[in-house]
């Protein structure tokens, strides 16, 4: 009987070993600064402690000092930066575009990864966009999910936080947009913004979200979550 139970309890719990295997062993670096009403401590300790549940191998850094590196970066399989409205020099921006394109990925949320560096276009053409306005401040708006692997089975939820209008590349795939109501800027009435994309840097794998000016909003709202770490999934050299 005991066995049994055993037995049961591994196969409700396989979904969860299988999921977790992406980036299990996986070497991942975290980078948090910037912008202090953006939390990145906070940002980067919830992610800090999921990617120890996945067994992921974790370096954590408080400043762009790994980017003097290109030896060092090519050592990750994946990089989760937020950084908000800091300077990043011209080789270090070099040494991720070179990183990424022999296939580290890179993800993050927010201003983390589309403020981050507003002078530095090497850094956006990596990135694929630019945060540009949030009208109103905090506004109450619907993330629409499209069909993707990555949105499967997620719902479309409502969220009070800043609805990024961003300047986006055309390369970009687009899997959860937003439609601005023009009530604090009548002109972009209508307007669909993407809120998440995944996109390539030559063989790097890219993700981005929008939301999370608060990142407890990735506690509050499961779906958003979901996607979240799904992208850092998949954004994950394989
Ligand atoms: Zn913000």
């Amino acid at each position: 009987m005991k066995s049994l139970r055993f037995i049961i309890f591994i196969l409700l719990l396989l979904p969860y070993l299988q999921f977790s295997q992406v980036l299990n062993q996986k070497n991942v670096l975290l980078v948090w600064g910037g912008y202090e009403p953006h939390k990145p401590e906070l940002f980067s300790n919830i992610v800090e402690e999921w990617l120890l549940s996945q067994n992921a191998n974790v370096d954590i850094y408080n400043d762009l000092s790994p980017y003097d590196s290109y030896d060092k970066l090519i050592s990750y399989d994946l990089i989760i930066q937020s950084v908000t409205m800091e300077k990043i020099s011209s080789k270090q921006a070099n040494n991720l575009s070179k990183a990424v394109k022999n296939g580290v990925g890179i993800a993050g949320a927010h201003g983390g990864l589309t403020d981050s560096f507003r002078e530095n276009t090497e850094f956006q053409y990596i990135i694929g966009g630019q945060f540009v306005a949030h009208p109103g401040g905090q506004v109450d708006y619907k993330v629409i999910f499209k069909k993707d692997e990555l949105t499967e089975g997620l719902n479309n939820f409502r969220i009070k936080t800043e609805q990024y209008y961003m300047h986006v590349d055309p390369n970009i795939d687009v899997i959860a947009e937003t439609k601005f109501d023009g009530k604090f800027n009548p002109w972009i009435d209508g307007v669909v913004m993407p809120v998440a994309w995944k996109k390539k840097h030559g063989m790097g794998k890219v993700f981005y979200f929008a939301i999370g000016h608060d990142p407890m909003e990735f506690k509050q709202h499961i779906d958003a979550w979901k996607l979240l770490t799904r992208g850092f999934n998949w954004a994950s050299r394989k």
